[in-house]
C-alpha cells in the first residue's frame, strides 16, 4: 500500500538564461578576437612564413645574425632592406632569399649611413616599429580585461552584481498579465478580498479623493499550488496594471546589501508605472522571524533585505496606487515587524479547493484539451480530494499525454482516471523485473490490505489492488481513494481503521507465508505515526489524557513537530501504549485474515494472474466466500448504487 499523498508542484519563475553567446555579443568577439591575435601571433610570430607567403618571388628566409646582414651589405649582397625597431630584414641580390635578423643590438646609428653608401634602397617602419610593438604587448592584457568585464557582469547577474547590482534586473519579472477572475477557481473567498484591490486599482483617484486608506500589503497564504501566484496575476490582469514579481528566495544573495538593492529597484520600477502590483512570492524567505533560527551567512543579508522591505513598504503615501501582494505557506514563520499595520496587515486564505472548487478548476482547464463527451468530472473531482489546484491542472495534463501516447484522438474517463492515480502512487513500472517468489509475497501483502480495507468501518472501499510496481519504491499497492465528499475530520475509529488496513499487509505475509519481509516498513512507519498522534496531538489515549505533548509547526506543512515539556517517565509511558495497541491491533487483524482464509487465497491467485484487480472484484470474491460459509456479511461499506 502506498502513500496518498499528492506532490505538490511549487511552480517557479527562474532566471531564464538564454544561450550564453547570444546574451553576450561582446563577449563573443572579445574571445574570437583574441583567438584570432593567436592565430596572428602564430604565424607572424616567426617572420619566417610571411616572407614566404609575402613575396612569391623569395623562396627562403634565413635566421642570420645582425652582424651577418651588415656584412652582406657591405659586399653589396643585398638588394633591399627593410628596417624595424624590433628587426632586420634583407633580400639578397638574386631576390631569393630574405635575410632576417632578429636581434639587434640596441640601435645601430651606422646601419643607414652604411646603406646610404652602399647605395642599397631601404625603407623604415621606426615610426610604426614601437607601435606594433606596444599593440603586441598590450593587446593579450586588452583582451583579458575585457574578457574579464563581461564574465564578471555575466557573474554578477547570477550572484547578485559585483559590478553595482540592480538595474533592469532579471530576477524580477515584469508583465501585464492577461489572467482573469475567471481563470482561478474554488477560491472565492480569497477572490471576495482581493475585489476591492482591483477597483482601487482601477480608480485610485476616487479612493484618494476620499481619503480612504487602502492596505499597502495583503499576505496570500496557503498551501503550495493553490493559486496564489495566479491570484495575483488575476488581480493585475482584471485591474490591467503591470505585474512585478520577485521570489524571496532570491533576494537571498551572497553578498550583504544585494537583496536590499533590489529590493529598492523592485519598489522604484512599480512606482514609476503605478498603478501597479509587486508580487513576493516565498516571503517567508525574507521575512523570516528575526527571533527564530540562525542560519549562516545569510543572516545579516536577510535583515538589510528585511528592513529594506520594510521601509519601502513605509516610504510610499496610501495615496500611491501600488499594491504589495506576498505569497507563504508559512505565516507563522513570518516576522512581526510584517504583519504590522501599514504593511501586510490583511490576510488572505487561499486554501486547497473543496469538491466544487475542483470541478470548477478541473474545467478551467480542461477548457483546451478534447474531452469525451463520456467524461465524468464530478467524479475526477470526487477522487481528488485534497488535490490543489496545480494537481489538478496537471491531472488534466497527464491525461492529455496519456491519451496522446495511446493514439486517441480525444480524452477519455480512462485516462483521467489512471492519471489521478499516477498523482497518487507513481508511474507504472511495467519493466521492472520483479521474481515470482517477491510476486507471491507482494500478492499476499495486498491482498491483506484489501480484505481489511473492506472489512473495516471507517475504512474508506477499495478501489484499485496492483502488484505491477509503481513509482520509486512500491512494488504494489491497494488504492482506496474517498468516494464521498471531503472531509475535514477524522473520527478515532476511523483512524483506528487506518491503522488496521496499514497492518493487513505484514500480518498476510506473516499467516500465509509464515514468513516476513521489509514490505511492510512504509506500512507500520504511518501505523506508528498514527498512534502517536492520537496521543499527543489530538488527545485520544488514556496515556496522555487531553494534553496535549506536542504541536504541529505549521498548518500547512504537515511536518516539524515541536514537543512540548514533557517528563521521561511520560516518554516511556507513550512508547509502551504505541507498543501494545500495535501488538493488539496485529493480533487482531492476523486473526480476521485467518477467518477469510480462502478469500485471501482466492484474491491472490488472481492477482498473481492478472496483476490488477478492480475494488469490486474484491468485494465479489469476499462475498462469495461469505455465502459459501454462510457467515454473516461482515463487510463494512454499504453496497453503493451500481452505476
Ligand atoms: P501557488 O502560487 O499558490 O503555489 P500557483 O498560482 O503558482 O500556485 O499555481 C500553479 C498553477 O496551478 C497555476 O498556474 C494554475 O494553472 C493552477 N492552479 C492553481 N490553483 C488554481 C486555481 N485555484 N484555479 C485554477 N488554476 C489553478
Ligand atoms: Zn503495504
Amino acid at each position: 500500500m502506498t502513500n496518498q499523498n499528492n506532490n505538490n508542484q511549487n511552480n517557479q519563475n527562474g532566471d531564464n538564461n538564454g544561450n550564453f553567446f547570444n546574451d553576450n555579443p561582446l563577449l563573443a568577439l572579445g574571445i574570437f578576437m583574441l583567438s584570432l591575435y593567436i592565430l596572428f601571433n602564430a604565424f607572424m610570430g616567426d617572420g619566417n612564413l610571411t616572407g614566404v607567403m609575402g613575396d612569391p618571388a623569395i623562396k627562403n628566409v634565413e635566421q642570420v645574425k645582425y652582424s651577418d646582414i651588415r656584412k652582406k651589405i657591405k659586399d653589396k649582397g643585398v638588394k633591399s632592406v627593410k628596417i624595424t625597431a624590433t628587426r632586420v630584414e634583407a633580400i639578397s641580390t638574386d631576390g631569393s632569399t630574405k635575410f632576417v635578423a632578429k636581434n639587434i643590438p640596441a640601435f645601430d646609428m651606422q646601419l643607414i649611413p652604411l646603406l646610404e653608401k652602399s647605395g642599397v634602397p631601404y625603407e623604415g617602419q621606426v615610426g610604426e616599429g614601437p607601435l606594433e610593438h606596444y599593440f603586441n604587448m598590450f593587446l593579450p592584457i586588452i583582451l583579458l580585461l575585457v574578457l574579464w568585464f563581461f564574465l564578471a557582469k555575466k557573474m554578477s547577474k547570477g550572484m547578485g552584481g559585483l559590478l553595482g547590482a540592480g538595474k533592469a534586473d532579471k530576477m524580477i519579472n515584469s508583465e501585464r498579465p492577461d489572467v482573469k477572475f475567471d481563470d482561478v477557481q474554488g477560491v472565492q473567498e480569497a477572490k471576495d478580498e482581493v475585489l476591492e484591490i482591483v477597483d482601487f486599482l482601477k480608480y485610485p483617484e476616487r479612493y484618494i479623493e476620499l481619503g480612504a486608506k487602502i492596505p499597502k500589503g495583503l499576505l496570500l497564504v496557503g498551501p503550495p499550488g493553490t493559486g496564489k501566484t495566479l491570484l495575483a496575476k488575476a488581480v493585475a490582469g482584471e485591474a490591467e496594471v503591470p505585474f512585478f514579481s520577485v521570489s524571496g528566495s532570491s533576494f537571498m544573495e551572497m553578498f550583504v546589501g544585494v537583496g536590499a538593492s533590489r529590493v529598492r529597484d523592485l519598489f522604484e520600477l512599480a512606482k514609476k508605472s503605478a498603478p501597479s502590483i509587486i508580487f513576493i512570492d516565498e516571503i517567508d524567505a525574507i521575512g523570516k522571524s528575526r527571533s527564530s533560527g540562525n542560519q549562516m551567512g545569510g543572516h545579516s543579508e536577510q535583515e538589510q533585505t528585511l528592513n529594506q522591505l520594510l521601509a519601502e513598504m513605509d516610504g510610499f503615501g496610501t495615496d500611491t496606487p501600488v499594491i504589495v501582494l506576498a505569497a507563504t505557506n508559512r505565516p507563522e514563520t513570518l516576522d512581526a515587524a510584517l504583519l504590522r499595520a501599514g504593511r501586510f496587515d490583511r490576510q488572505v486564505l487561499v486554501d486547497k479547493p473543496d469538491f466544487a472548487g475542483r470541478l470548477a478548476i478541473l474545467k478551467v482547464h480542461s477548457k483546451d484539451v478534447k474531452l469525451a463527451e463520456t467524461v465524468d468530472m464530478e467524479i475526477i473531482a470526487k477522487q481528488t480530494a485534497g488535490m490543489a489546484g496545480a494537481d489538478l491542472a496537471n491531472i488534466v495534463n497527464e491525461s492529455a499525454l496519456l491519451a496522446g501516447r495511446r493514439n486517441k484522438k480525444i480524452i477519455g474517463q480512462d485516462e483521467l482516471l489512471e492519471a489521478i492515480e499516477r498523482a497518487f502512487v507513481g508511474l507504472e513500472r511495467k519493466n521492472r523485473k520483479v521474481s515470482d517468489i517477491e510476486k507471491n509475497i507482494v500478492a499476499y501483502h495486498e491482498s491483506g490490505h484489501a480484505l481489511m480495507a473492506e472489512l473495516t468501518k471507517g475504512s474508506t472501499r477499495v478501489t484499485k489492488v496492483s502488484i505491477i510496481p509503481r513509482g520509486l519504491g512500491a512494488l504494489g499497492y491497494t488504492l482506496h481513494l474517498p468516494d464521498e465528499e471531503d472531509r475535514f475530520l477524522k473520527r478515532k475509529y476511523e483512524l483506528m481503521a487506518e491503522v488496521d488496513v496499514l497492518l493487513g499487509g505484514r500480518a498476510a505475509e506473516e499467516v500465509f507465508l509464515g514468513e516476513i519481509s521489509t514490505g511492510a516498513g512504509n506500512d507500520l512507519d504511518r501505523a506508528t505515526a498514527i498512534l502517536k498522534d492520537m496521543i499527543m496531538v489530538y488527545g485520544m489515549s488514556e496515556v496522555a489524557g487531553l494534553m496535549v505533548l506536542s504541536r504541529s509547526q505549521s498548518s500547512f506543512l504537515g511536518g516539524g513537530q515541536i514537543n512540548n515539556e514533557f517528563s521521561e517517565q511520560m516518554s516511556q509511558e507513550i512508547d509502551a501504549s504505541i507498543k501494545a495497541t500495535l501488538t493488539e491491533r496485529y493480533e487482531y487483524v492476523k486473526q480476521t485474515l485467518r477467518d477469510y482464509n480462502d478469500a485471501i487465497e482466492k484474491m491472490t491467485a488472481v492477482l498473481l494472474d492478472v496483476e490488477v484487480i478492480e475494488g469490486k472484484k474484491v468485494q465479489e470474491i469476499i462475498k462469495a466466500f461469505e455465502e459459501e460459509n454462510g457467515l454473516e456479511s461482515r463487510m463494512a461499506h454499504v453496497q453503493t448504487k451500481e452505476s
